[in-house]
């Protein structure tokens, strides 16, 4: 069965189809010649995942996934949620450099700041899928709840994995290596659902 990712993250991909194993052929956007720059602009992670999959479905005529992630900082109000990626772009203070946008760095150094005085550091990893799949829709929710550190720790991961520790650990995601991460993480749990569905789907086939 062959379904689209709408991905370019080769990491991410690789991880798919490790779980899904050899019944499924799984491309990339590459792989489809999609080389747009799909519009992610929704209010919500479901409406990006959604957004990301319905412009496959609509363009390549594909049955297809996507997903999107967000960090929800409770004393923050569940922010940077939507805006994780670009959240010291979008509300940092910073000179205008296009370079900044996506950069863990600034993103973490202003999570950091911003919870500075805050005793609370309740915070979760939220990941959905959404799959088109056979005319119809599907959403996949994986959530990891943990807390915010004070300060970095580890060299593992991406993104946020410095200053995240996942609830029941006493290390970070950057301390700890892919495979107990994804046996943990909200990807890891959303994709865990999707792959379920679309074996047991596979199977009725
Ligand atoms: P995406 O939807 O997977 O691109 O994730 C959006 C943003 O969330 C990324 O740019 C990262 O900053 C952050 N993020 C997503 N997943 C993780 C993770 O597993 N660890 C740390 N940060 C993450």
């Amino acid at each position: 069965m062959k379904i689209v990712f709408a991905t370019n993250n080769a990491h991410k991909l690789q991880e798919v189809r490790q779980i899904l194993g050899d019944g499924f052929h799984v491309v990339g956007l590459k792989e489809i010649g999609c080389t747009e720059d799909i519009p992610e602009d929704a209010e919500t992670l479901e409406g990006n995942a959604l957004a990301k999959a319905r412009y496959v479905k609509e363009h390549y005529d594909l049955d297809c996934f996507a997903d999107d992630t967000g960090l929800e900082v409770e004393a923050l109000g569940g922010d940077p949620g939507v805006h994780t990626a670009r959240y010291a772009e979008l509300f940092g203070q910073h000179d205008a450099d296009a370079s900044l946008s996506h950069d863990s760095d600034a993103n973490m150094n202003l999570l950091l700041h911003n919870l500075e005085k805050i005793t609370n550091r309740n915070a979760r990893f939220r990941t959905i899928i959404a799959l088109l799949y056979q005319g119809e829709e599907y959403l996949f929710e994986g959530v990891c709840p943990g807390t915010i550190l004070r300060e970095r720790h580890g060299t593992e991961g991406f993104g946020y994995d410095p200053v995240f520790c996942p609830e029941g650990y006493d290390r970070c995601f950057a301390e700890m290596t892919a495979e107990e991460k994804n046996a943990i993480s909200h990807r890891g749990r959303a994709t865990q659902k999707l792959v379920e569905f679309l074996i047991t789907a596979g199977n009725e086939e």
